[in-house]
């Protein structure tokens, strides 16, 4: 599995915003150089978010929830639409993308069915 870090000096640059879950501002990136939040500590990946409220974690290329998998599955994803996309500055905007998210909401949302 390869996956492609030569985005991560334009994710850095990314305002990390508010949570996605429960919209608080306590929110940050998961470098662990930056941050003394435990988490950020395990994780370490810039292009990972955290929020100290409700402790989610999402990507912040695609504001995907994260849970166990890191790095976030779009980085495959997107690997291997590349030359057919031309989003890589702005993957939330790939269709590739966009298919795969639907299909985990719809996945997410059975398993809680269940
Ligand atoms: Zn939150
Ligand atoms: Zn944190
Ligand atoms: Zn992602
Ligand atoms: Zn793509």
């Amino acid at each position: 599995m390869t996956v492609n870090y030569a985005k991560k000096a334009f994710i850095s640059a990314i305002m990390i915003g508010d949570c996605p879950k429960c919209g608080s501002n306590n929110t940050h990136d998961c470098d662990a150089k930056d941050n003394t939040c435990l988490t950020a500590q395990q994780i370490d990946d810039i292009c990972v978010g955290h929020c100290d409220d409700c402790d989610y974690t999402w990507c912040l290329e695609c504001e995907m929830e994260l849970y166990t998998t890191f790095p976030c599955k779009h980085w495959v994803i997107c690997d291997e639409c590349k030359g057919a996309c031309n989003f890589e500055n702005d993957i939330s905007k790939c269709s590739t993308i966009k298919e795969w998210q639907v299909q985990e909401k719809i996945e997410k949302k059975s398993r809680e069915r269940k």
